[in-house]
């Protein structure tokens, strides 16, 4: 395995009481170490980087711990955990690897809760956003978490440079992602709808750009449509080497940094599958 796992246990440090907390991604990497996967430690995203997603209000407003909301809390110290998780989005550019640092990214927009969603949905900053900005390089972002990003569609909406795909269960939080908007293409799924639907319509969205165009893949690469979590598709293990080997078969340089998935056994093990299946497409 090539692919290196980008973690620093200081991500499990905060939310201990809430569904997004520190033993799903404790577990993961748990089970990623016993895999021998080699993993590298991320610091923190600058101020720079992060302005160059969200405006400097919202980021004062982190940095204050101000910004509070039913789904989202104003944890003490939330600015510098979320810093760092947006350092590992940027190392994983980088390198080539896998970020499973918290908190997750898609659902902030610049200033916030994006597109009229009435929380930020567990996250602070944007950080796929952060790290395609970083590279800054005509980049396919590939969403695959169970949810729609909408955060992610509100920074890129309109941008030359990216092309957004999301699949997504609908109807669902955020509410968002119900058609196509200029660069961003959404394909909301029904619940549960299983492997052999999702794979087909992952087809049909990957066959509708030109790969060509692109020179990094960035996967928001999110586990919460793996049946029974909370944006269940019905996708299991199995589909998610499916998608590795999409991915893979794209010959570009990409890079994972994850979303959701909240049962922290099934995402460190739907994370090697993606990530065998990716390395080995044919
Ligand atoms: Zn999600």
């Amino acid at each position: 395995m090539k692919t290196k796992i980008i973690f620093s246990e200081k991500c499990l440090g905060y939310g201990q009481y809430h569904i997004e907390g520190p033993e799903r991604v404790k577990k993961a990497a748990e089970i990623l170490k016993k895999l021998g996967y080699e993993f590298l430690e991320p610091e923190p995203a600058s101020e720079d980087d992060l302005l160059r997603v969200h405006d400097v209000d919202y980021v004062w407003n982190v940095k204050k711990s101000l910004v509070d909301d039913p789904d989202t809390p104003a944890y003490d110290n939330i600015f510098e955990f979320a810093r760092l998780s947006a350092g590992g989005a940027i190392l994983a550019a980088k390198v080539g690897g896998f970020s499973i640092m918290r908190p997750p990214g898609h659902h902030a927009g610049r200033n916030g809760a994006a597109l009229g969603a009435y929380t930020r949905g567990f996250c602070y900053f944007n950080n796929i956003a952060i790290a395609v900005k970083y590279l800054d390089k005509p980049t396919l972002i590939l969403d695959i978490d169970g949810h729609h990003g909408n955060g992610t569609q509100e920074i890129f909406l309109g941008d030359e440079k990216v092309t957004y795909i999301s699949l997504h269960r609908h109807p669902n939080y955020p509410g968002t992602g119900v058609i196509h908007e200029g660069n961003c293409l959404n394909f909301p799924l029904p619940p549960d709808c299983g492997d052999e639907v999702h794979n087909k319509i992952l087809d049909k969205a990957l066959s509708s750009v030109d790969v060509d165009r692109f020179e990094v893949v960035a996967v928001s690469a999110g586990f919460d449509a793996h049946v029974g979590d909370l944006a269940s598709l019905g996708l299991t293990e199995k589909s998610y080497g499916n998608i590795g080997k999409k991915i893979g078969r794209l010959g570009k340089q990409t890079f994972f940094v994850l979303e959701g998935g909240y049962k922290g056994e099934n995402v460190g093990k739907n994370i090697n599958a993606l990530i065998r299946a990716y390395e080995n497409p044919t």
